[in-house]
């Protein structure tokens, strides 16, 4: 009878091992449900709320760093700002190109998953009263202004500041992956960050369609290249 019990135990051992790490590993550690982002076969990369949620509760809540603070609540507007940008661009050039209107959709998401955090910290969230354009970040603000205004002038700006918005995204991600270590954080960050690189391949495959080659803006060129040189990452 030992025996048996012994070895159902390390079965059953076993599978929580197996669940646990969602035979996965990289980016996305799958919890319950699947990994947490979802990926279509465009590059359209959107968090699965479910499987986000179970991702989310099998990981400790830990004390949180000022840095961290001041990460989450700036990644909050940041993602904020990708959505309400791609719903104006999508308004503008909806009738020749989806691709604005799909990724915002999935931004949506993505700023979701960060009030999640906001949520589990019991932080208060900076967007909770602000209605699309708006920031409590001066910075994000006038980055918006910008961006919107370039984005009227064609569909090549548009699809250019789209690029933009995501090569900012990576580095901004990039960043903030240096100063953080609670693993709930790292865990969203990692996604949103390969949700980038992926709407970034998006924007720069439509370009290309166009006739375009992009030349990135904010990242460094080998930066770039490694991201768009390789292909769309599943979730
Ligand atoms: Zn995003
Ligand atoms: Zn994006």
């Amino acid at each position: 009878m030992k025996n048996l019990v012994q070895s159902a135990a390390a079965a059953w051992l076993a599978a929580l091992v197996l669940t646990a790490c969602g035979g996965g590993g990289g980016d996305s550690p799958a919890g319950q449900g699947g990994p947490p982002l979802t990926v279509d076969a465009t590059g359209v990369s959107s968090f699965d709320s479910t499987a986000l949620s179970a991702s989310l509760t099998i990981l400790p809540v830990e004390s949180l760093s000022a840095a961290e603070k001041e990460t989450l609540a700036f990644m909050r507007e940041e993602e904020k700002l990708a959505h309400d940008v791609y719903l104006q661009l999508d308004a503008r050039w909806n009738s020749v190109t989806r691709v604005f209107g799909n990724i915002a959709r999935s931004e949506s998401t993505h700023t979701e998953a960060i009030r999640q955090l906001l949520l589990r910290y019991a932080l208060p969230d900076p967007a909770a009263s602000l209605s699309a354009g708006r920031y409590q970040d001066t910075r994000l603000q006038a980055l918006y202004t910008q961006l919107l205004a370039t984005g009227q002038l064609s569909l090549i700006d548009a699809l250019k500041v789209g690029a933009a918005i995501e090569e900012i995204d990576i580095i901004d991600l990039n960043q903030a992956l240096l100063t953080i270590d609670n693993q709930d954080i790292v865990l969203v960050y990692q996604n949103l960050r390969k949700g980038s690189r992926n709407h970034l391949r998006s924007f720069v495959g439509t370009l290309s369609n166009q006739g375009v080659t992009y030349v990135p803006q904010y990242l460094a060129p080998t930066d770039y290249q490694s991201i768009v040189s390789t292909p769309i990452e599943r979730g």
